[in-house]
């Protein structure tokens, strides 16, 4: 009979999940339980981490299994409905026994956690929940391109002939658009060529993303950053 899991494995595999989560699953509108309330554990949290030890080895869980484990928080609870709810409802890519064997196979009646890189397939809230994300993301800078201001619909700022379409942009091109990496750029300022700039959550330039950008610069800057880059790595030869 499962009985509580120790203090530090719960928070070490919620901290697990919270990073997958962070990583692969909010862009796509999937909502993290919280790990505790007044209560205690939410069941929630406790059925995620229930489902995702040994993460990636999972097995499958027979729901009286979870039933027992989740008793031996809440002493009261009779049909644990946890496991489904997170999957088919919340879009955690959990498994259950008769529904989604394409991944799986399960007994009637089994969960199996699967992937925290991916949500469940047939997430209905999906799109919905994306574009909420997204929206979100927007309203929080007034509908505007994060880097020239123009507004969402309206006519752009720079090019008065053009309605402002807002689109996901990097911050930074060298990592994935994923949360916190994401600002609302209009298509003008979202261009091929902005592969070449490190973006602040202001929308403004801070970094060089590509290095051959310098060979556009004026000559004084070239030599500046030949300089500064010649002292940096004590004039070794960088065909060596
Ligand atoms: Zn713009």
């Amino acid at each position: 009979m499962p009985r509580r899991i120790s203090r530090r494995i719960i928070e070490e595999t919620y901290r697990m999940i919270k990073n997958y989560h962070e990583r692969h699953l909010a862009v796509h509108g999937v909502k993290l339980p919280i790990l505790e309330n007044a209560a205690g554990y939410t069941k929630d949290a406790l059925t995620l981490i229930y489902l995702a030890q040994g993460y990636p080895n999972t097995r499958a869980v027979s729901k009286e299994e979870l039933t027992q484990f989740i008793r031996s928080y809440y002493p009261n609870t009779n049909d644990v409905q946890q496991a489904r709810h997170l999957g088919a409802q919340k879009g955690w890519f959990i498994a259950a026994g008769s529904r989604d064997n394409r991944d799986v196979h399960l007994e009637r009646g089994e969960y199996q956690l699967v992937s925290l890189e991916r949500p469940y397939p047939a997430f209905h809230g999906h799109r919905a929940a994306e574009a909420a994300g997204w929206e979100e993301l927007k309203a929080a800078y007034g509908y505007r391109c994060a880097t020239c201001g123009s507004r969402e619909g309206e006519y752009h700022l720079h090019w008065p002939n053009t309605r402002t379409r807002l689109q996901m942009a990097h911050m930074n091109p060298l990592r994935g658009l994923v949360p916190g990496n994401i600002i609302p750029q209009c298509q003008k300022c979202n261009r091929a060529d902005r592969n070449n700039w490190v973006y602040d959550e202001r929308g403004r330039v801070i970094k060089v993303a590509n290095a051959q950008v310098i060979k556009r610069s004026d000559r004084e800057v070239r030599w500046r950053a030949y300089q500064i880059l010649y002292r940096e790595f004590n004039g070794r030869n960088p065909n060596e």
